[in-house]
C-alpha cells in the first residue's frame, strides 16, 4: 500500500513538474506573451523582438547600463563588424574562425560580423593616451555579435546566430586584476538578485587541448592564480572544467540551468593577458594592461528567455511588459480611467486601459493576471480621482498615489 501511495505521489510531482517545464518553455510562453517570435524570411536562429519582449529588454538594458554606470563604468559604441585584420590580431582568425560568420568583401577589402567585442575595446584603450588617473578603465557596451551556428541547434532565444551582448572590459594594472575580478562577480550578484536569477552552480573554465587555446602555458597559469585567488578570498565553491575556457584565457562562468536542467552560461568574469599583448596595449609608465572581461547578464536573448522561464511570464514590477493596467467599473468611469491612464504614462509607467466592453471585471482581471498592479476605477474612486489597487496576488491595497506606484516599480527604487 505505501509503495503504491508513494508511486502515485511521484506520478502526480512528475506531471506537475512536467507541466510546469512546458508551462514555462520560454519559447511556447515567449510567443504568448508577445515577447519574440521569429520567421523563415529573415532566418533560423534571428528572432525579433515584439512590443512586450522589447519593453522588457528595454527594462532590463536600462537597469544594467544603470548598475555599470554606478560602478564606474564608462559607456562606449563601437560598429558590429570590423576587418579581418583586426581579428586576425585579436586572436579570433586562427582560434575561433569556426564559430565565426565568413568574410563580406567589399572595396576589395574583407570585413566580418564580429564574433566579440573585445577587440573594438582593445581599440577603444588604445584611441588615446591613458593616464594614471584613468585607471582601471572600465569600459562597457551593450552590443551585437555574431555566431555562425548551425540551423540544426537553434531555437527560441537560447541558441541564435545575432546576439545582444551586455559586455565590459576593465584595463587595468597586473596588481588591480583580482580585485576588478571581485568586483565583477559583486555586480554579477547583485543584478541576479534584482533579476531573480539564481545560479546553478560556479565554473571554472580552463584550457583544453588542441589549437582552439593560446599555447602559451605560463600565461595561462598566470590567469588562472588570479581566478583561483578570488575564488578562495570569496569562499566560493566552483567546479573547474577543462576545454571550455576562451581561447585566449580561463573563465569564472556563471552557470544557470532551464526547467529540463540544460545548463548553459549567462555571466562570466574572464583574465587575459593574450590580447593585451596582441594589441601592443601600454599603460603610462610601458607597462602592459590586464584585461579583465566580464559579462554581468550575458547576451539579452538567453537572459530574458531565462526571465520568461523564471518568472512564468510574471516579471518583477520594475521590467514588466505592462506595469499597470487601468480598469473602469463601468462605461460611466470611462473618462475617469482615462485620466488615471494618463497620469501613469506621465509617472513613467508602462500602462494601458481596458474598458468596460471587454468583458466583466473578473474577466478582464484574470486576463491580465500577470500585470503588477490593476488599478480599478469604481463611482468611488472615480469621485476622488485615483483608483483601487489590486495586486496580482489578488490582494487589494486600496488607493494609492500613482507617483507610489511609479516609485516602486523602478529597479532601484
Ligand atoms: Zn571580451
Amino acid at each position: 500500500m505505501h509503495a503504491s501511495r508513494a508511486d502515485a505521489r511521484d506520478c502526480w510531482s512528475f506531471a506537475l513538474s512536467t507541466e510546469r517545464m512546458i508551462m514555462n518553455d520560454h519559447r511556447r510562453l515567449g510567443r504568448e506573451l508577445g515577447i519574440f517570435d521569429t520567421d523563415p524570411l529573415i532566418g533560423a536562429g534571428l528572432p525579433f523582438w515584439l512590443p512586450a519582449g522589447a519593453a522588457v529588454r528595454k527594462a532590463v538594458e536600462d537597469y544594467v547600463h544603470e548598475l555599470e554606470r554606478r560602478n564606474g563604468y564608462q559607456h562606449v559604441n563601437s560598429p558590429v563588424l570590423g576587418k579581418r585584420e583586426l581579428y586576425e590580431r585579436s586572436g579570433h582568425w586562427a582560434h575561433y574562425a569556426e564559430d565565426m560568420f565568413p568574410p563580406m568583401e567589399v572595396g576589395g577589402e574583407e570585413f566580418v560580423l564580429r564574433p566579440s567585442l573585445c577587440p573594438h575595446h582593445a581599440i577603444v584603450y588604445r584611441s588615446r593616451q591613458r593616464s594614471h588617473r584613468e585607471l582601471p578603465l572600465r569600459i562597457a557596451e551593450l552590443g551585437g555579435m555574431y555566431r555562425s551556428e548551425l540551423s540544426g541547434v537553434l531555437g527560441g532565444l537560447t541558441r541564435v546566430r545575432a546576439i545582444q551582448l551586455n559586455d565590459g572590459h576593465v584595463f587595468c594594472a597586473p596588481d588591480q586584476a583580482a580585485a576588478e575580478v571581485s568586483a565583477a562577480l559583486d555586480l554579477i550578484e547583485a543584478a541576479h538578485e534584482r533579476l531573480g536569477i539564481r545560479a546553478a552552480r560556479y565554473r571554472l573554465s580552463l584550457r583544453g587541448e588542441g589549437a582552439k587555446f593560446v599555447d602559451d602555458p605560463a600565461m595561462w597559469a598566470r590567469s588562472e592564480s588570479v581566478l583561483r585567488e578570488v575564488l578562495k578570498e570569496r569562499g566560493r565553491a566552483c567546479d573547474e572544467e577543462r576545454g571550455e575556457g576562451a581561447f585566449y584565457g580561463p573563465k569564472i562562468d556563471i552557470q544557470i540551468a532551464d526547467p529540463a536542467g540544460r545548463e548553459s552560461t549567462l555571466s562570466t568574469v574572464q583574465v587575459d593577458y593574450f590580447q593585451p599583448e596582441r594589441f601592443d596595449l601600454r599603460h603610462p609608465g610601458g607597462e602592459r594592461p590586464v584585461m579583465v572581461h566580464r559579462s554581468v547578464v550575458g547576451g539579452l536573448e538567453r537572459l530574458v528567455a531565462h526571465l520568461i522561464e523564471v518568472h512564468g511570464g510574471a516579471f518583477p514590477a520594475w521590467m514588466a511588459p505592462v506595469q499597470a493596467v487601468v480598469l473602469p467599473l463601468s462605461d460611466a468611469e470611462h473618462a475617469g480611467a482615462e485620466q488615471v491612464l494618463r497620469r501613469c504614462v506621465e509617472a513613467g509607467l508602462r500602462a494601458e486601459l481596458v474598458p468596460a466592453g471587454r468583458g466583466s471585471l473578473g474577466a478582464r482581471i484574470r486576463a491580465h493576471r500577470l500585470v503588477p498592479y490593476q488599478l480599478v476605477v469604481g463611482p468611488r474612486e472615480l469621485a476622488g480621482g485615483g483608483a483601487a489597487v489590486r495586486l496580482r496576488d489578488g490582494s487589494q491595497v486600496g488607493e494609492v498615489p500613482i507617483e507610489q506606484l511609479a516609485a516602486r516599480s523602478r529597479p532601484f527604487g
